[in-house]
């Protein structure tokens, strides 16, 4: 195809998920012209609502919720512990985590929680507990350590999707060690599709009148099953816009705090988030283009051709995700798709780790927790996040890297999804809008 129009900006950057949003975010902050290529919504639609940090790796699962060590102390123990992980290959940039989470806590209002010094509890649709860095303001008011007395958890009746005793049953179990007394209740909201998707219940929540019914029919409920309730635990649906102000409307109707539990997929959270990030983007001009890169045997400085546009940028970040995000594909060889970078993955260094011949069971560990070879992969960086070639060189000094494409760490078992996006992609930001 050919070019309709010629951009030109000091930065471009692929990937259109928070790493790539805060690496443009923050090479705009820095004075930049920035210009950001996405292909589609990667993993950062898919999140539960939790900004994930870092796991406290020594808390032992009877300890009170309250000896959990911060997410930033946290975040130093893992780099000391994994040598590679990204938060042990930014080297002295992992001092800068808390100016990076307040940079987007920032960058994001008022979709994000402040952090705190400690991590946030909240539950999932199962009713495990995640410690997480910050979350969704939607999601605050059910931070475990935060509920002062007895947290109801209520179900829609007639509403498949969030089984209201499985979590009040979960929860319950950290009575113990910090967490309230939990009770179950469930609310009557007629005309609820049984069948609505979770998006279509968040938006049939958000006209005038909507929330404050599901109020009203809380208020009720907690009269007649758990009054004297201190906050509310309801599912993930309240509203895809936080402009709506769902949360809080159902809270005034209600009479007590509300909250929603983390999703699991699809998610409304996700979904949220992922508009956050282009409203905010948009607001900051930064010119967002919407296509795919391929670039193999380009570099920064070349003149690409992204759908009807040709782009001229004399920095790149490369923020394309995992195999979700589409950054990492896996045909036979596990591969970086929009350049051909060389790939690292546990088994060892190649351009492209071949997979084809191996026996699915020797790439993934049968503990869930435990770190997986196959899904950490990605790419390998210096500090400054250049992706380094088979020798360990940078593959051009103007080439970045963030997110959930650079390899050594894994959401499912270390807990750092957001916080390495956030993280690597505010430092990549910031390099590739240095000069020289
Ligand atoms: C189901 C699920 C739930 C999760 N929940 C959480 C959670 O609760 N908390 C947490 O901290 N972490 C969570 N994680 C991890 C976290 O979501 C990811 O680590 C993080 O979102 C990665 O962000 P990213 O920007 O690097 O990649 P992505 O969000 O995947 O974005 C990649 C972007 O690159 C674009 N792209 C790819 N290739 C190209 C190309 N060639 N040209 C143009 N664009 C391209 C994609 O279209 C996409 O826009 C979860 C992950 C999953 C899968």
């Amino acid at each position: 195809m050919t070019a309709s129009r010629t951009v030109r900006a000091d930065v471009l950057v692929v990937g259109g998920g928070m790493a790539g949003a805060m690496a443009a975010l923050s090479a705009r902050a820095a004075g930049c012209e920035v210009a950001l290529v996405r292909r589609a919504p990667g993993a950062t639609a898919l999140s539960s609502g939790a900004v994930g940090v870092a796991p406290d790796l020594s808390a032992l699962p009877g300890d009170p919720l309250s000896w959990r060590r911060g997410p930033v102390e946290s975040a130093r123990r893992l780099a000391r512990q994994r040598p590679g992980h990204p938060y042990a290959a930014v080297g002295e940039g992992l001092v800068l985590l808390p100016d990076a989470l307040d940079f987007a806590v920032r960058a994001l209002d008022p979709l994000l929680a402040p952090m705190l010094e400690r991590p946030r509890f909240l539950a999932t649709p199962t009713g495990e507990v995640v410690a997480a860095a910050t979350c969704q303001r939607a999601a605050e008011p059910g931070d475990l350590l935060a509920v002062a007395g007895p947290l109801a958890v209520a179900g829609l009746r007639g509403h498949l999707g969030f089984d209201a005793a499985l979590v009040a049953d979960g929860l319950g179990r950290h009575a113990g060690r910090g967490g309230p007394e939990v009770r179950e209740l469930e609310v009557d909201l007629p005309g609820l599709d049984p069948w609505a998707r979770p998006h279509e219940l968040a938006r049939a929540l958000e006209p005038p009148g909507e929330a404050e019914r599901l109020g009203e029919r809380l208020r009720a409920a907690l009269a007649n099953g758990a009054r004297g309730a201190a906050a509310v635990l309801l599912p993930p649906v309240l509203g895809l816009s936080p402009a709506a102000r769902v949360p809080e409307r159902v809270a005034a109707a209600a009479g007590v705090p509300v909250a929603e539990t983390l999703s699991d997929v699809p998610s409304v959270p996700g979904l949220r988030l992922q508009a956050a990030l282009e409203a905010r983007l948009a607001r900051a001009g930064v010119t967002v283009l919407a296509g795919e890169l391929r670039a193999a045997g380009g570099a920064p400085g070349d003149r690409v051709e992204v759908g009807e546009a040709a782009i001229l940028a004399g920095s790149w970040v490369l923020a394309t995700g995992r195999f979700l995000g589409g950054g990492l594909v896996r045909h036979g060889a596990l591969a970086e798709r929009a350049m051909g970078l060389p790939v690292e993955a546990a088994e060892g260094r190649d351009a492209g780790v071949h997979l084809s011949g191996r026996p699915a069971t020797s790439l993934t560990v049968r503990d869930r927790r435990a770190p997986q070879p196959l899904l950490s992969a990605g790419l390998r960086v210096d500090p400054s996040l250049r992706p380094l070639d088979g020798r360990g060189r940078p593959v051009h000094p103007r080439l970045f890297a963030a997110g959930a494409l650079v390899g050594g760490h894994e959401h499912a078992s270390d807990g750092s999804g957001l916080g390495v996006a956030i993280l690597t992609g505010w430092l990549a930001g910031r390099a590739a809008a240095a000069r020289g």
